[in-house]
């Protein structure tokens, strides 16, 4: 059978069933999955910016309050000095105002007055709930600086300690604002106590800025520095920098996000997360920067943003920045404030993991159904295989089964439910039936052609042997034909020649003949004929003898195996047979009946004789007999013999 071209890269049935179906339900379930999880990523992010933003502007708003309160309250107290409603030498009214400032501003840590003639006036929040410190230093008393607890109205309660060397003019804020010569911000110091951080909002008075009540307002905030004028003393209102701390730990920052605010240096300003703005090294005060912090989020944003931003001064705006050591981050950085020597920046930063554990969630119960689905579906497909398979082995062993001609009906076999399959198996179990019927029916057709071919052979067998007996045989005498004649007489001499046996060859000729037809007539004379043979064919008895017709009235007698003697008996025989039949023939000159004459010849068959000498030499000796009388026989003493 000539191979399929191509057959060599047949596919598998298998993978045309199995890979597509499977390829799909993942493409379309990894694909559903990974963009639910791509639009979560961006939702998180969305949102945490949002959330930062929100956070931040709080933030940014509170600090701003904070801030602005020391700001007033030093504009208070610069405004009422101004306008002589508050007496600097009256250290009493000083104090009641300053204590008023503190009830009023409940946030406000310290206020306070330094002078040039060393006066030192500080109204301080107290430990000690309901009562506040007072810090006093008499010019009288120089350096000397007493603390005392005092009552809402400024009665001296107690005198809890005598300080000494404290003069205001040597204290880095005295010095700080004297410099700058304008309100600010002092640098962010620890207490003595080191327990709390505070800053202070410093404002240098100078003398000229004082005016009588019937002037007018003078500027509450006068700009730049007027260096012409004698400095009167610096007024000092501090905060403390843990209310800012307290603020951003009431904040929710996601799960475990935290904000911080930092300086340009790193030194941390306030922390979400409860730690000490200051470390003490051998007696020694320092800062605690951002990469310094407790809290890891923080040292890590810190550590982070140092890589990124190596000079925070680079930070002119909000900056967004996803940090991916140690887990996803999202930090936003931006200035919060920069006014009057303050410059800080805000970070907040959040772990993304805050908002993405139920997306992580979804992802990993996504991926679990993606497997679940890709193992449903192989198997689901593997069974619609092997069904398909299963079905498609039956059809083509039922094929292979009827082109090797087993046709026969098989065992019952369960029909396919799928609609397609079941027409094709009914097809092919159809065609099998057709064949079985169309091969049964040219079976029979075949046997029926068989043996009416069988039966016409014999016919034609039968009709041959007729005929073949009809092209021996003399119509009129029954006797063999002439042509029989020469073929049986050519056989014997063969085979006399070969067994050196004698051949004896008879020729008969009726006497008178034409005279008997002439006197009883042609049908006489045919009945004649027969009555004639048959008394020859009397005396002929052995089988492998042979009468024949010879021609007209004339016949011969083919005796083989027979001798000279036999043949001079047979000859009489037939010549007495002939006479006994006593057919008439009153004309005949021979004798009253039908005679005969008879020529024989008795030969032994050699290579140089012939049938023809034969037969003419049998002849010859006929004539002899036909001359010398009739109704008697001569043999042929001839060479022959
Ligand atoms: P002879 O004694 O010399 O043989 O004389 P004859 O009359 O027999 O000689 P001839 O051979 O001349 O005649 C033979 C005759 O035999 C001639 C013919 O009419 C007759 N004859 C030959 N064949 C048939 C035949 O089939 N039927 C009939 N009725 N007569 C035949
Ligand atoms: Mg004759
Ligand atoms: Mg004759």
């Amino acid at each position: 059978m000539k191979k399929r071209k191509g057959i060599g890269r047949d596919i598998p049935l298998q993978w045309v069933l199995i890979v597509p179906f499977v390829f799909q339900i993942l493409l379309a379930v990894g694909l559903t999955g990974w963009l639910s999880w791509q639009s979560g990523q961006t939702a998180v992010q969305m949102l945490v910016n949002e959330l930062q933003n929100n956070i931040s502007d709080r933030i940014q708003i509170r600090t701003q309050n904070f801030l602005s309160t020391p700001i007033q309250v030093n504009q208070i107290n610069a405004r009422e000095i101004q306008s002589t409603h508050l007496d600097l030498n009256n250290s009493e009214q000083i104090i009641r105002h300053f204590i008023t400032l503190q009830q009023i501003f409940p946030q406000i840590n310290h206020i306070s007055i330094g002078k040039e003639d060393g006066t030192y006036i500080a109204v301080r929040q107290s430990k000690t709930k309901g009562f506040l410190d007072l810090l006093l230093v008499n010019p009288q008393e120089p350096k000397s600086i007493y603390n005392y607890l005092a009552d809402e109205q400024g009665k001296r309660i107690l005198l809890k300690r005598i300080g000494r060397n404290y003069d205001p003019r040597d204290r880095p804020w005295y010095k700080e604002a004297v410099q700058a010569g304008k309100p600010g911000w002092s640098d962010i110091y620890n207490y003595f106590d080191a327990t709390t951080t505070g800053i202070s909002h410093l404002y240098p008075l100078y003398a000229q800025q004082i005016v009588t009540p019937s002037q007018a307002n003078p500027p509450a905030n006068p700009q730049g520095p007027t260096p012409k004028l004698p400095l009167i003393g610096v007024l000092a209102t501090d905060f403390d920098l843990v209310d800012i701390s307290s603020f951003l730990q009431s904040i929710v920052i996601g799960k475990t996000g935290q904000a911080f605010i930092l300086e340009r240096n790193y030194n941390l300003v306030a922390s979400s997360h409860p730690e000490n703005l200051f470390t003490i090294d051998r007696g020694k005060t320092l800062r605690v920067r951002a990469d310094q912090s407790k809290n890891s989020l923080i040292r890590e944003a810190a550590l982070n943003l140092r890589t990124i931003f190596p000079e925070l001064e680079a930070v002119k705006k909000k900056e967004e920045l996803i940090l991916t050591t140690g887990g996803k981050k999202f930090v936003q950085i931006r200035p919060l404030i920069q006014e009057e020597g303050l410059d800080w920046l805000l970070v907040v930063v959040i772990p993304k993991a805050d908002f993405t554990k139920e997306i992580d969630r979804n992802a990993y119960i996504t991926l679990g159904i993606c497997l679940i689905i890709f193992l449903l579906s192989s198997l689901l497909s593997f069974t619609i295989y092997r069904q398909l398979s299963d079905w498609i082995l039956r059809f083509s062993h039922a094929a292979q089964a009827i082109s090797f001609g087993q046709l026969a009906s098989p065992d019952p076999e369960p029909v396919p439910r799928i609609r397609e399959l079941a027409i094709l198996a009914r097809a092919i179990d159809q065609m099998r039936q057709q064949l079985h019927d169309s091969f049964t029916t040219l079976e029979t057709t075949n046997r029926d052609l068989e043996e009416r071919v069988m039966w016409r052979t014999a016919e034609l067998q039968e009709a041959n042997q007729n005929l073949q007996y009809l092209a021996t045989i003399d119509a009129l005498t029954g006797a063999a034909n002439r042509r029989h004649f020469n073929d049986y007489l050519e056989q014997q001499w063969r085979q006399a020649l070969r067994y050196k046996h004698p051949l004896t060859l008879i020729i008969c000729d009726v006497d008178c003949f034409k005279i008997y037809n002439d006197t009883y007539g042609h049908q006489a004379g045919d009945k004649c004929l027969q009555q004639v043979v048959a008394a020859i064919c009397g005396v002929v008895k052995r089988p492998q003898d042979l009468v024949a017709r010879y021609g007209g009235e004339e016949f011969a007698v083919i005796l083989p195996d027979t001798h000279l003697e036999g043949a001079r008996s047979m000859a009489m025989e037939i010549i007495k047979a002939v006479a006994d039949l006593k057919i008439p023939n009153a004309r005949s000159t021979v004798a009253p009946h039908v005679t005969i004459s008879l020529g024989f010849c008795c030969v032994v068959p050699t290579l140089e004789l012939s049938i023809d000498q034969l037969i003419t030499t049998a002849d010859q000796a006929l004539y002899a007999a036909k001359e010398q009388g009739r109704n008697g026989y001569q043999e042929a003493l001839t060479k022959l013999s």
